[in-house]
């Protein structure tokens, strides 16, 4: 067994297609250390590696940075009223209605 480089190695390991593409052609190299390398792990559905959550959250810091920070209101919010409260909405329903 002659002893390879790892440049021939990674030849070798190309050459026999141990990578497997998924999804048909050559796929894209991931732009490590970048939100759209962190993008490109997630849409792999694998581990990110350390750089690339640290850029995506970078990213995000920036981008909620720049916008004033709106709270996000429900409008399926529940308001719980006291039983004062019920009793008087139901009573103004009933009157409203009749
Ligand atoms: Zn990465």
């Amino acid at each position: 067994m002659p002893e390879l480089t790892d440049a021939q190695l990674d030849q070798l390991i190309k050459d026999i297609g141990l990578k497997r593409p998924r999804g048909g052609s050559q796929r894209k190299p991931i732009a490590h250390g970048t939100f759209k390398g962190a993008r490109q792990h997630r849409y792999r559905q694998e581990p990110l590696c350390p750089p690339c959550p640290e850029a995506e959250n970078a990213y995000q810091r920036e981008q909620s940075a720049g916008k004033p920070r709106r709270p996000k209101k429900d409008p399926k919010e529940k308001v719980y009223l006291t039983e004062e409260e019920w009793q008087a909405r139901q009573a103004a329903r009933k009157g409203g209605s009749q």
